[in-house]
């Protein structure tokens, strides 16, 4: 059974059992990826449990670091998110509740720490937003079973879509797996079921008992990263003050760029030199910021009231963070690739290439073409990168240097301040042709083209590659190939490491005969 399944019959199993758990002395928030107070489902409802009982509230957070090795989390998500961990516990202490942060060394062991703090702190209900990815569905069954055998009760929302994986079925009844058919049953479930929109109430204040009980879980300290996934002084004095974290700092980016820029976006979001994009990526993969609350946002701004018609921008905009649901429900119901598999199995025999020298070249950005150097650079510069130049440098892996795609995935989630496995595996899977909807295998991008197309003046470009700062005009694109050699040659840029022409032949021919013997 899909893991989905197994939760849900997990759930099944469970039910009069998690009916009949009276409420004890309190109930706890399981926080995972969704850091925030306002608009939390299953926050929410823990609140009003407690209210109703009349029992304080407690947050609990786990610090797993051999989850973030297993999911290669980047060591700057993880201080983005410890510093939205702070502000969390700042918030929610001023409502008398308190953050109980705890690392667990082993992954295994997350379970059976949970059942000991809810017995320490004679608790009976868990709350807990799910998270789609295969290991997070199976512990949560596992969790809910041993939650029952202990008399303890699991209650679980659906949070970080705006429609939860499931209802989207088309008209065979299977799920869909085309993005555009899939958007316009979105659009139509959400605005037949307009709930789905609802922001969900913040937690209220907890009764005096919390701070007089549970005086001692409000001096937990924010642990530092894990030593291996720490950021180095020099990268945080360089990196935070780009990435602003905590909720009340995703609210500000929302309104800013709902007042500034959203009406642009469909002209600007493509242009990498321009603050076309909201920037907004981190906070969703954080959970500082839901994706109802930004949906709804936007849509108030539309003078349609609606999430079609309207303004341009905003329709547009909408559509990119359906991409985000749409990449989460393609997990849960095609859960092998979360297992390194091409959702596409007829490309799993195609015979990459693995050769280190080039995808050196690739990660530091030094492969000769400008674009793809620059995009590089600013994934390493800040921690993120737009989304044009991720298609391009990720098209250029897979197709120009016939680089498995997977090397590309992983080094993205090592990276990215954004990384969210859905959407990672999505977007390479969109760019190397092996995923699904994906971009045809035969439309391979022309860097060059790429780059006189989305960035025409060569900004973007000589921002993130200094040695070409001063080389004009076009030759910016292609300076060796441009008449920049001496200037190129001085500042020490390398030339181009394949040919494109020559590369697309040989990876139009690796494509076919891999799908042709799949
Ligand atoms: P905006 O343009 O303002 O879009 C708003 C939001 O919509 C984004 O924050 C994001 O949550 C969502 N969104 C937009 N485009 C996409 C998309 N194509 N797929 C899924 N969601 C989208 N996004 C991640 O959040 N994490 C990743 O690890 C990630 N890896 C990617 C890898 C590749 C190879 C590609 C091609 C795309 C990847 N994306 C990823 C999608 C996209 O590039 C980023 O979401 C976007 O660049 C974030 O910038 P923004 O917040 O300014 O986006």
């Amino acid at each position: 059974p899909r893991p989905i399944e197994l939760l849900n019959s997990a759930f099944a199993d469970t039910l009069q059992q998690r009916k009949r758990v009276k409420v004890r002395d309190a109930v706890v928030h399981w926080f995972k990826w969704d850091l925030r107070i306002h608009d939390n489902r299953a926050l929410s409802e823990a609140s009003e449990m407690a209210q109703k009982a009349g029992v304080p509230l407690i947050g609990l957070y786990i610090v797993s670091p051999q989850d973030f090795e297993a999911h290669l989390t980047a060591p700057i998500r993880i201080d983005f998110m410890l510093r939205s961990l702070q502000v969390l516990k700042e918030d929610l202490a001023k409502l008398d509740i308190p953050l109980w942060v705890e690392t667990v060394e082993k992954r295994r062991d997350v379970p059976g720490r949970i059942i000991e703090l809810m017995e320490e702190w004679r608790a009976s209900h868990l709350f807990a937003n799910l998270e789609y990815e295969v290991d997070e569905l199976r512990r949560e069954a596992k969790l809910a079973r041993m939650f029952a055998e202990r008399g303890l009760a699991l209650q679980v929302a659906h949070d970080t879509c705006v429609v939860p994986p499931g209802p989207l079925r088309s008209g065979t009844g299977r799920p869909y797996a085309v993005y555009s058919p899939w958007f316009r049953s979105w659009i139509r479930h959400i605005q037949e079921n307009l709930e789905l929109l609802e922001l969900s109430e913040p937690p209220k204040q907890n009764p005096p008992t919390a701070r007089k009980t549970y005086g001692k879980l409000f001096d937990c300290a924010i642990p530092p990263a894990p030593e291996s996934k720490r950021l180095s002084d020099e990268e945080k004095k360089r990196l935070q003050p780009l990435w602003p974290a905590g909720e009340q700092e995703a609210m500000k980016r929302l309104d800013k760029f709902c007042e500034e820029n959203i009406g642009q976006y469909a002209k600007n979001r493509n242009i990498p030199s321009t603050a076309g994009t909201s920037n907004l990526s981190v906070h969703f993969a954080c959970g500082t910021l839901s994706a109802r609350t930004a949906v709804r946002t936007a849509r108030d701004r539309n003078n349609t009231k609606r999430l079609d018609g309207g303004n341009e921008g905003i329709q547009t905009w909408i559509s990119e963070v359906a991409w985000r649901d749409f990449y989460k429900h393609v997990l849960v119901h095609w859960p092998y690739v979360c297992m390194n598999k091409p959702f596409k199995p007829e490309y799993s025999n195609i015979e990459w290439s693995y050769n280190q020298e080039n995808f050196t070249a690739w990660t530091s950005g030094r492969t000769g073409f400008p674009i793809v150097d620059a995009a590089m650079r600013q994934l390493s510069g800040m921690g993120w990168m737009h989304n044009r130049c991720r298609m391009i440098v990720a098209s250029f892996l897979a197709k120009d240097l016939l680089l498995d795609w997977r090397m590309g995935e992983r080094f993205f989630m090592e990276h990215l301040i954004d990384g969210d496995f859905a959407s990672n595996n999505g977007g390479w899977g969109f760019a190397a042709s092996v995923g699904v909807d994906p971009q045809p295998y035969f439309r391979i991008f022309n860097p060059l083209l790429q780059s006189e197309k989305f960035d025409p003046d060569g900004e973007y470009i000589r921002k993130w590659v200094p040695e070409l700062r001063n080389v004009k005009g076009k030759a910016i694109h292609d300076p060796y190939g441009r008449g920049a050699e001496v200037l190129a040659k001085k500042g020490g840029y390398p030339r181009q490491i394949v040919e494109h022409k020559g590369a697309r032949e040989r990876a139009l021919a690796a494509y076919k005969r891999g799908i042709e013997s799949g």
